[in-house]
């Protein structure tokens, strides 16, 4: 089975062809570099996504925040519902956890809120 995907690493986004064998080894051409094939690989057997967001305050103002990892594309939804759920306490500042362990990641703050 052949696969086509663009690689989203980084800006370059090399069109890469992944093909998956019968054995489920998995061969990938047109990265540039080596983290297009890790990518590759990954999103042939476990997709993976950081999520951002916005988040809201206690004064009702909204604050950014994104996973400070990616996490399997299937927990999205779920991901969003939680950082809906939650009100954050200010101040806050970049780099502060939201909330801890939310699918092997922790939502994390991406700007200064006072
Ligand atoms: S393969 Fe490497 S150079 Fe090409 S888009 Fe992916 S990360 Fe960038």
């Amino acid at each position: 089975m052949e696969r086509k995907l663009t690689c989203i690493v980084c800006p370059l986004g090399c069109e890469l062809v992944v093909t998956i064998e019968d054995n489920n080894v998995i061969k990938v051409c047109g990265n540039t570099c080596k983290r297009g094939e890790v990518y590759a690989k990954n999103e042939c057997t476990c997709p993976k996504r950081t999520v951002t967001s916005t988040a809201m305050c206690d004064n009702g103002s909204l604050v950014s925040v994104k996973t400070d990892s990616p996490i399997p594309k299937e927990k999205i939804y779920e991901c969003m519902q939680i950082i809906n759920s939650v009100t954050v306490k200010l101040p806050v500042a970049v780099g502060d956890i939201i909330v801890k362990d939310v699918f092997g990641s922790n939502i994390v703050a991406t700007q200064n809120r006072s």
